[in-house]
């Protein structure tokens, strides 16, 4: 074969399948136009999941009679002229492809008035044809007609899904700009029927009550801006809701992220999003979050890809942080408030939410819980889960049943999963390993790595509950630092006390320490803090840690059992226990592991019997 150029009308089609892959993406470009034509009212239409008609009506300004033919010209745009105007973009579209794209696989007729002008132009297009061109009445903006989509390329035609399927999609894009552009009113009519309105009142959270409906939205978390992690990183501003722990789905759809008022698909936020609840979401599932990321447009490069659909950060590592941050604090934050209730009321939280945190206080409250059932009421104190556990937990040390009692026990968890087998107890060795059989072979387990783990996920489920880290108060201890170290300290003295410690600035690096953590209650106080003082000097570790989580690892280094230290076979079986309910009980908070698993098969294969 001989090379030869395409015919313009093929390779505007070939083109126009980067751009057009589906109604939904036809809708998307529609609507990207009528913003950036500034309209307050934008109308969606679709008949047959939008392949027999899309129309979108808009009250924007309109375009010029004698611009209106070029509009369809492929790189025709009015939004932008030289390559530096990207840098700082602010306008949804800037390729100039759209029209071109959708005329070429379509019949479209395109009737406007530029709001300037007394009479309107209506033009229409086939196949990237022009087929007609007249003057005509009309409103101010413009209202584009797309029909018989994808018509002239059948094979696109055979790739739509069910008209159901198409249906959905476009009304997820048409509800997502209406998050995003919630000073606009959007209405969307499928066949004929309203499905989506919204009211351009003005806020995110009017339009995500319509979006997902006011049971779901009762149980979402404002999520705020939060002053950047460091001054020398971008400013990212991450605004919107996401939802209480208790309202989780199986994937990452239902997360829905804007950069700069494009949504955007971004696997790595969302992990940040997911990641940001940490242990408080059972395994595998997902939150529901609606973000709108704001930074400054040079940081973003949304030229990447052809339905701008994935952009590129300059700082990625720092939106991440941004994002997970924000959606942590809100998850942190706004957890219900402890308060006291009356037996028998229907609690306004969630049903999971309220089981795991009365679950977790009773685990450390049992005496006291109880008490209060007597009276009908329950008092969620604060903070006392952890007082009381390692009250037990010091008197341990003489007396086995104590340290059993301060570790919850299993049954008392009933929502919290088994995630190992039943284990059972065989011995310790070098007074640092525990061994065990389960159904399938034998465990070793490390029972300083296994306990740092316990008490890390009691912990960060502390934390998550909004009880402020229980406090071990303390009278007369003081605590010198370098200097460095000590501004270190002052400045995150608020991140501390969320975590339990309470630090006075003395002047001159001294501090009195007023209080610590529960968990190192049987600690040098000066020895804990000097070793958080480590973590602070490392900084957060942008997408792996938030400072807060390593100092609460290091808190749950320091107090765990360490290797050396002779258990009683009903020490280690508690353990074990808690062991088998931990989240992630494979690997202490570190990531080492916790256990080695020696299989039947494999001890059966080392003694040559297989
Ligand atoms: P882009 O949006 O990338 O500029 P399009 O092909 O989507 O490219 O549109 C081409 C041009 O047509 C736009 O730059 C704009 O000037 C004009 N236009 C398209 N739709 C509208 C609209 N709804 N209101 C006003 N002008 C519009
Ligand atoms: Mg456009």
């Amino acid at each position: 074969m001989t090379i030869r150029i395409l015919p313009e009308s093929v390779a505007a089609q070939i083109a126009a399948g980067e751009v057009v892959e589906r109604p939904a993406s036809v809708v998307k470009e529609l609507v990207e136009n009528a913003l950036d034509a500034a309209a307050s009212d934008i109308r969606v239409e679709t008949e047959a999941g939008g392949q027999q008609l899309i129309r979108v009506s808009d009250d924007g300004h309109g375009i010029p009679a004698a611009d209106v033919e070029r509009a369809f010209a492929r790189h025709a745009t009015s939004k932008i002229s030289t390559i530096e105007d990207l840098t700082h973009l602010s306008t949804l579209g800037f390729r100039g492809e759209a029209l071109h794209s959708i005329a070429a696989v379509s019949r479209v007729t395109l009737t406007t008035r530029h709001a300037g002008e007394s009479a309107g132009t209506q033009v229409r297009v086939e196949g990237g044809t022009v087929r007609a061109h007249r003057p005509t009445g009309a409103p101010a903006g413009t209202v584009v007609t797309v029909e018989d989509l994808f018509y002239n390329t059948p094979a696109r035609l055979k790739f739509l899904k069910t008209t159901t399927t198409e249906r959905r999609r476009i009304t997820t894009m048409v509800m997502n700009y209406a998050m995003a552009y919630p000073a606009v009113r959007f209405a969307l009519y499928h066949d004929g029927r309203e499905v989506f309105r919204s009211y351009g009142a003005g806020g995110l959270s009017d339009v995500l009550v319509k979006v997902v409906g006011p049971e779901t939205f009762r149980h979402m978390l404002e999520v705020q801006p939060q002053p950047p992690a460091r001054p020398d990183l971008p400013a990212v501003e991450v605004y919107g809701y996401t939802s209480s722990p208790s309202q989780n789905r199986a994937n990452r759809s239902h997360i829905t992220l804007f950069v700069n008022g494009r949504v955007i698909q971004d696997a790595s936020l969302a992990y940040a999003v997911t990641q940001a609840y940490h242990t408080l979401l059972p395994k595998g599932r997902c939150p529901i979050a609606v973000l709108m990321i704001t930074l400054p447009p040079e940081e973003v490069d949304v030229n990447v890809h052809p339905t701008k659909a994935e952009v590129r950060f300059r700082s990625p590592d720092a939106v991440f942080a941004a994002v997970q941050r924000a959606v942590r604090s809100a998850v942190i934050d706004q957890a219900p408030v402890p308060s006291v209730r009356l037996q028998g009321f229907s609690s306004t939280h969630a049903p999971g939410w309220q089981d795991r945190r009365e679950s977790l206080l009773r685990a450390g409250q049992r005496r006291p819980a109880a008490r209060q059932q007597d009276l009908g009421l329950e008092l969620e104190t604060p903070g006392g889960y952890g007082q009381q556990g390692t009250e037990r937990r010091r008197e341990s040390v003489a007396d086995d049943e104590a340290f059993v009692a301060s570790l919850p026990e299993g049954p008392e968890r009933p929502s919290q999963p088994r995630t190992l087998p039943m284990l059972r107890v065989l011995g310790q060795i070098g007074a640092s390993y525990i061994v065990a059989e389960g159904p399938v072979g034998l465990y070793l387990i490390d029972q300083h790595a296994a306990h740092e783990r316990i008490l890390y996920e009691q912990f960060m489920a502390e934390q998550a509950s909004r009880q402020p880290a229980a406090q071990h108060t303390l009278d007369t201890v003081t605590v010198e630092l370098p200097l460095s170290a000590a501004s270190l300290v002052e400045e995150h003295l608020d991140v501390l006390s969320r975590l339990g410690f309470v630090l006075e600035p003395f002047g001159g690096g001294t501090f009195r320490v007023r209080a610590v953590p529960t968990l190192l209650a049987d600690r040098d106080p000066a020895e804990a803090v000097r070793a958080i003082v480590d973590d602070l000097e490392s900084g957060a570790e942008p997408g792996q840690a938030t400072l807060e989580e390593k100092i609460s690892r290091r808190v749950c280094k320091t107090a765990a059992i360490k290797a050396g230290q002779v258990l009683s076979v009903t020490e280690m079986q508690a353990l074990i226990r808690q062991l088998e309910r931990c989240q992630s009980p494979h690997t202490c908070p570190h990531g080492r592991p916790t256990l080695i698993h020696i299989s039947a098969e494999q001890l059966a294969k080392e003694f040559g019997r297989t």
